[in-house]
């Protein structure tokens, strides 16, 4: 083939692709406008999960007519004039992209009114065809209303994730500005639904209410910290209060939502051993350093940064958490906090004598980023249909006692059993439940139905699976507003705090995947019964422990928990003799 110049559509289509990725991208380019021209109220409308129409309204600077058809083009931006502007960017754009990249990429219409104009103007741009300038009456300030996104981009449409999928980054985009800008009245509407609103009255802990509900935001700690380089301020959950992803781990670079692996394990890192592994803090996370030591023109979507000096900013991240967290436990490293399970297994392949201790690797196992680990997902499939064979069943034991109050000890026909109580009883839980499934989970009924409130995403998780839950026992009704009344929890449940079972449930609606019903059921309970486990950390008394032993020995599976992890290490009277050289050599 001979070489070619692209045509202006396709190279302009080609470079859109880098700004404008999925709705959401469009949500943010636009907002980022609307805070660099000084808005104090941005309102952002969405239909049809952003495809069908993304609007954003601002009451900043606006354009000049005159100025209008330039903006709409590519590589063209006030905020910047020559290259060493670019060491000190104070604004969100700087690359005069992205109303271009939007504009080839939909039908988008621009109406802005300068404060100094007496009319507005406006411009539509279609499939990157800019149209005639029109002045039109308009309040000062700009909107921005994209349709039909990808119209004229079938194979980017092909991409796009579920609608839910996309509703939720948008909801995320919005919420990162909302956080950063307490001072902006951010108001959010998805198909006609109010998803988001905040005051503008510059409270970050009330912003943080309005998105996670007044519950969690009163759990949130403080951080605050500085050195020479970096200052730390924001929000973090303390470990009873944490996520089954590092979705809600959220930095801000200078007031710009970055997304930054090395940041992220900076706060893993400071919560070593406070979380049981595969669970995640929230956190929000605000780093000030000085424009000139880094880097945002990394990448045209601007959500990666470089720092000068990167090893200095994650130890003043990690620092800056673990004080914090250190300030609110008052014994630190003492003593779990109950509630807490420590992060024994984590080192799965070393179990038994002589093994190395646990928890070298517990930073970042056993989560979608990283290599998943084998089993994790395959127990549910057939965990109660397979008939057993007979060696993996627990032969009779007689308990001894209990180690660190996490540990039963046992005596068994071969040696010496130590179970670990939570993952045995999170087995019994989990078996017993699937049993009921066939016939009716019995439920028990609230004397007084409980209100649990969720912030709007977790509500819009939840809204569609009240059936599936239903047949699991939770009778939840929703309430309005994100409130839901539970009017009854499973029988097996009713020592657990009705609000907290339910949360534990948003958590597991993964939308990203459409698994098999039966499927999606298992994975529920078996969420559920991990916190409804004994935790490590109870003392159990010797009836207890006689109770929690004879319910394993009938468990079908009673090797495992239903994560896969071990439920009991066997060491048997033949290791024993060899390790006390009694028998052969070692
Ligand atoms: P950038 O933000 O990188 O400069 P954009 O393509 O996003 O590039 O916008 C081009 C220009 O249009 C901006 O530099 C700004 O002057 C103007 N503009 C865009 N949106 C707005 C807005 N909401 N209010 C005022 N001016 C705007
Ligand atoms: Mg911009």
């Amino acid at each position: 083939m001979t070489i070619k110049a692209l045509t202006p559509e396709v190279a302009s289509q080609i470079a859109a692709g880098e700004v404008v990725e999925r709705p959401a991208s469009v949500v943010k380019e636009l907002i980022e406008n609307s805070l660099d021209a000084g808005s104090d109220e941005i309102e952002v409308t969405v239909e049809g999960a952003g495809q069908k129409l993304i609007q954003v309204i601002d009451n900043g600077s606006g354009i000049p007519a005159q100025e209008l058809a330039l903006a709409v083009d590519r590589h063209t931006t006030s905020k910047l004039s020559q290259a060493g502007d670019l060491f000190r960017i104070t604004t969100f754009g700087f690359r005069g992209e992205a109303l271009a990249s939007i504009g080839s990429v939909s039908r988008m219409t621009i109406i802005s009114r300068a404060p100094d104009g007496e009319l507005g103007a406006r411009i539509l741009v279609d499939g990157g065809r800019i149209g005639e300038l029109e002045m039109v009456g308009a309040p000062p300030g700009t909107a921005a209303r994209v349709e039909n996104l990808f119209y004229n981009v079938p194979a980017r449409k092909k991409f796009l994730k579920h609608p839910t999928t996309e509703k939720r980054h948008i909801d995320e985009q919005v919420t990162r500005y909302a956080l950063a800008h307490p001072e902006v009245r951010f108001q959010l509407l998805q198909d006609d639904r109010t998803v988001l609103k905040t005051s503008g009255n510059g409270n970050r802990c009330e912003v943080l209410g309005s998105l996670y509900g007044a519950d969690v935001a009163r759990q949130m700690l403080e951080v605050l910290a500085k050195d020479d380089l970096v200052r730390v301020t924001g929000y973090i959950s303390p470990p009873s209060l944490t996520r089954s992803n590092r979705r809600e781990i959220t930095f801000f670079v200078n007031g710009r939502p970055i997304q930054d692996y090395s940041l992220t394990s900076a706060v893993m890192k400071a919560y070593h051993t406070y979380l049981m592994v595969g669970r995640f803090p929230i956190a929000v996370l605000f780093l000030d350093i000085p424009a000139e030591k880094v880097d945002v023109n990394v990448h045209p979507t601007k959500a990666e940064v470089r720092f000068h000096d990167s090893s200095q900013v994650f130890t003043g991240i990690q620092r800056a958490v673990r004080r914090a967290l250190l300030a609110h436990s008052p014994v630190p490293g003492l003593k779990d906090p109950p509630g807490w399970i420590p992060t024994m297994w984590s080192d799965r392949g070393s179990w038994g004598p002589g093994g190395q201790a646990a928890g070298v690797k517990a930073d970042w196992p056993d989560d979608q980023w990283g290599q998943p680990q084998t089993n994790t997902d395959s127990f549910l499939v057939g965990s109660l249909e397979e008939v057993p064979s007979t060696e993996l069943r627990t032969p009779l034991l007689r308990p001894v006692g209990q180690v660190a109050n996490a540990y039963l000890v046992a005596e068994g026909p071969d040696g010496l059993y130590l179970i670990d109580q939570h993952a045995a009883h999170e087995r019994i839980l989990f078996e017993r439940f699937m049993t009921q499934r066939e016939e009716e989970v019995a439920r028990q009924t609230l004397l007084q139905p409980q209100a649990v409130e969720l912030s709007p995403s977790e509500a819009r998780l939840l809204e569609p699976e009240l059936p599936t839950l239903e047949k699991l026992g939770f009778q939840v009704e929703p309430f309005g507003r994100g409130t839901f009344l539970v009017r009854a929890i499973p029988a097996m449940l009713s020592n657990m705090d009705p609000g907290s079972a339910l949360r534990v449930l948003v958590e597991d609606f993964e939308e990203d995947e459409t698994p098999l019903e039966s499927q999606k059921e298992a994975k529920i309970i078996a969420r559920v019964c991990k916190r409804a486990a004994i935790k490590a950390g109870q003392p159990l008394s010797p009836d207890e422990q006689q109770a929690l032993i004879t319910d394993l020995e009938s468990s079908i599976s009673p090797r495992t928990c239903p994560h896969g992890r071990p439920t009991m290490i066997h060491l048997s009277v033949d290791l024993l003799e060899r390790q006390f050289g009694r028998k052969g050599a070692r």
